[in-house]
């Protein structure tokens, strides 16, 4: 990697400012998922042994510049404490008066929590000011927030303007997993992407167009470019707006040699609802009623045979309406084929994630990003502002 990581730089007995993204799914006061926070366990834990002073810094929901305190960061500030099995400090702003006393008090080894910075505007406009009083709190600042590093905010990006800034552990593991597949991907490569729209990925579509030798499309955006294939859809979700670029993507991929596969069945519902009546149809055979909403058993023997001689796979975005458990087979099942297969896998994006999560195989696939939005701008080819702010080796 050509960021440095905290392994490159000293950091005992100094002040480190870690931006962590430990934005957890929260219901009635309770932390639902704390998978992020676990993930940014290696790092708080590396700080502690090297008896550095650490001040984290995260978001939570979206309480847009105003103090909301049903968006406190109070619970994770409890639970943190649990998984590291001493008390974790809190305060009350983030680079504030008390955030200042707070830090000033601390013993080596000492992990503290700074409260919400979404709770001011000034973080997501990355106003300097916020970004200074971030900086005086410490001698060093460490990004581990993969999932909030294509914002600049002040504390993703601003900060390590003021501050000698490098990756931690997480970050260094998703740049890495991510890069070494867009980068130097083992081929024979193949993406699989899914979702809801094509108008989401189509960037993403067209940076791995000349990288990968198969592109497997599922989920709703399928059906656009099934229709743009010339097939009927009936009433499936399609985006008549992308047609044009949909054909254009097609053609494309004659010229690159990527081989462009998409459903050759699908399971087609009378309605978009969990109860629907449905059947499994041939893609030249979709009833003008119905709305194609998972991939069908023809279909995923395709994706197996490709995913199975794969070396390299990247999968964005679930094949199949995967909320309602009648169409959720073509992403369950992928998800298992994926977990068996021999290939380096790396899943990306919030939905797909999850679904993988759900099926259980989490734990056989290579890299399981925490970042959603940020993980689709890595694939796009783009460069995110919280990566690009680190120091270079
Ligand atoms: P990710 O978060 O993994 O990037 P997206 O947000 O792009 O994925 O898309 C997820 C959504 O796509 C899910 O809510 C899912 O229900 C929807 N979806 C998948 N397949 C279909 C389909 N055939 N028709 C309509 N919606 C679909
Ligand atoms: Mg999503």
């Amino acid at each position: 990697m050509n960021k440095k990581t905290l392994r490159d730089i000293d950091v005992a007995g100094k002040k480190v400012l870690v931006r962590v993204d430990f934005n957890v799914p929260m219901k009635d006061g309770k932390i639902n998922d704390d998978t992020r926070m676990v993930k940014a366990l290696p790092t708080i834990k590396y700080l502690q042994e090297q008896k550095a002073k650490t001040i984290l810094v995260t978001h939570l929901g979206r309480p847009k510049g105003k103090v909301v305190p049903e968006m406190s960061v109070k619970p994770i500030v409890e639970h943190l404490s649990e998984l590291l099995g001493e008390e974790v400090l809190y305060a009350r702003d983030c680079g504030g008066e008390d955030s200042r006393q707070v830090a000033e008090e601390m013993k080596e080894g000492q992990v503290l929590l700074l409260e919400n910075a979404r709770f001011y505007a000034e973080e997501e406009k990355n106003d300097p000011k916020m970004a200074e009083a971030l900086a005086r709190l410490a001698d060093l600042y460490v990004n581990d927030a993969f999932g909030t590093a294509h914002r600049a905010h002040a504390s993703t990006e601003g900060v390590a303007h003021h501050l000698p800034a490098v990756a931690g552990f997480l970050m260094e593991k998703e740049i890495e997993a991510l890069s070494s597949a867009v980068g130097n991907p083992q081929k024979p490569f193949a993406a699989i992407l899914g979702g809801a729209k094509v108008s989401d990925k189509i960037s993403v579509m067209q940076n791995l167009l000349g990288k990968v030798d198969y592109l497997l499309v599922g989920g709703g955006m399928a059906n656009t470019f099934l229709k743009a294939a010339g097939y009927e859809t009936g009433k499936s979700l399609i985006e008549p707006e992308k047609l044009e670029v949909a054909q254009e993507i097609l053609a494309e991929a004659k010229t690159s040699g990527a081989e462009v596969i998409l459903p050759v069945d699908v399971v087609a519902a009378d309605k978009f609802a969990e109860d629907a009546s449905s059947q499994v149809v041939d893609v030249n055979n979709i009833p003008a009623q119905a709305m194609a909403l998972d991939l069908g058993p023809a279909t995923l023997k395709v994706f197996a045979e490709v995913i199975n001689k794969a070396k390299t796979i990247v999968w964005n975005g679930p094949l199949g309406v995967y909320e309602f458990p009648k169409f959720a087979a073509g992403t369950n099942e992928t998800a298992r084929i994926v977990a068996e297969a021999e290939a380096k896998t790396i899943i990306g994006g919030g939905d797909v994630v999850a679904a993988v999560e759900k099926a259980g195989v989490a734990e056989k696939i290579y890299h399981i990003s925490t970042g959603g939005g940020a993980s689709l701008e890595f694939l796009e080819g783009k460069s995110l502002p919280g990566i690009v702010a680190l120091q270079d080796r």
